[in-house]
């Protein structure tokens, strides 16, 4: 598997030396992980080298992000994890898909709330799923009216 890291602003050889050293700081435990995805490459893949994609001239940062954003979007396996610049449609898209992560790995969870069983104050039971369901029913309704007319008794 061929993995590539998109976006360079500053010289290929400058940006290795701050990822190598930060594997060795991490390595040693004197530095959290920030670059964990390369440091997975550099450290699983013996054969792994760094290369420059495109010299790409331009004017200003935001055209850097663009192409930058152009090669992560379109290069598979790529390492970045950031994309400099989301369309709308791909930060839509890009919820969307951590959305359904979240939500695939949380099912079994979710599914156990809301199967969890309650009982009302009106003796009715109810799952978490079709409490509004019972809050309508004709029972429990008619124990909150009880409930009223007894306070306004009592008042
Ligand atoms: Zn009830």
């Amino acid at each position: 598997m061929r993995e590539c890291q998109a976006g360079l602003d500053e010289p290929l050889e400058k940006r290795l030396e701050i990822h190598i050293k930060s594997l060795q700081c991490f390595q040693k435990g004197t530095k959290g992980y920030r670059h964990i995805r390369a440091y997975d490459v550099m450290t699983n893949s013996k054969q792994w080298h760094a290369k420059i994609l495109e010299r790409y001239p331009c004017k200003d940062e935001r055209e850097l992000h663009l192409r930058e954003t152009h090669w992560i979007v379109n290069t598979p396996n790529v390492v970045n994890r950031h994309v400099p610049l989301h369309t709308p449609e791909g930060k839509k898209s890009a919820r969307k898909q951590t959305k359904k992560k979240y939500d695939d790995a949380h099912r079994e969870e979710k599914r156990a709330r809301q199967n969890q069983k309650f009982g009302c104050h009106c003796g009715g039971r109810f799952t978490m799923a079709n409490r509004r369901q019972h809050w309508r029913s004709g029972r429990h309704n008619s124990f909150v009216a009880t409930l009223k007319k007894m306070s306004r008794v009592e008042v």
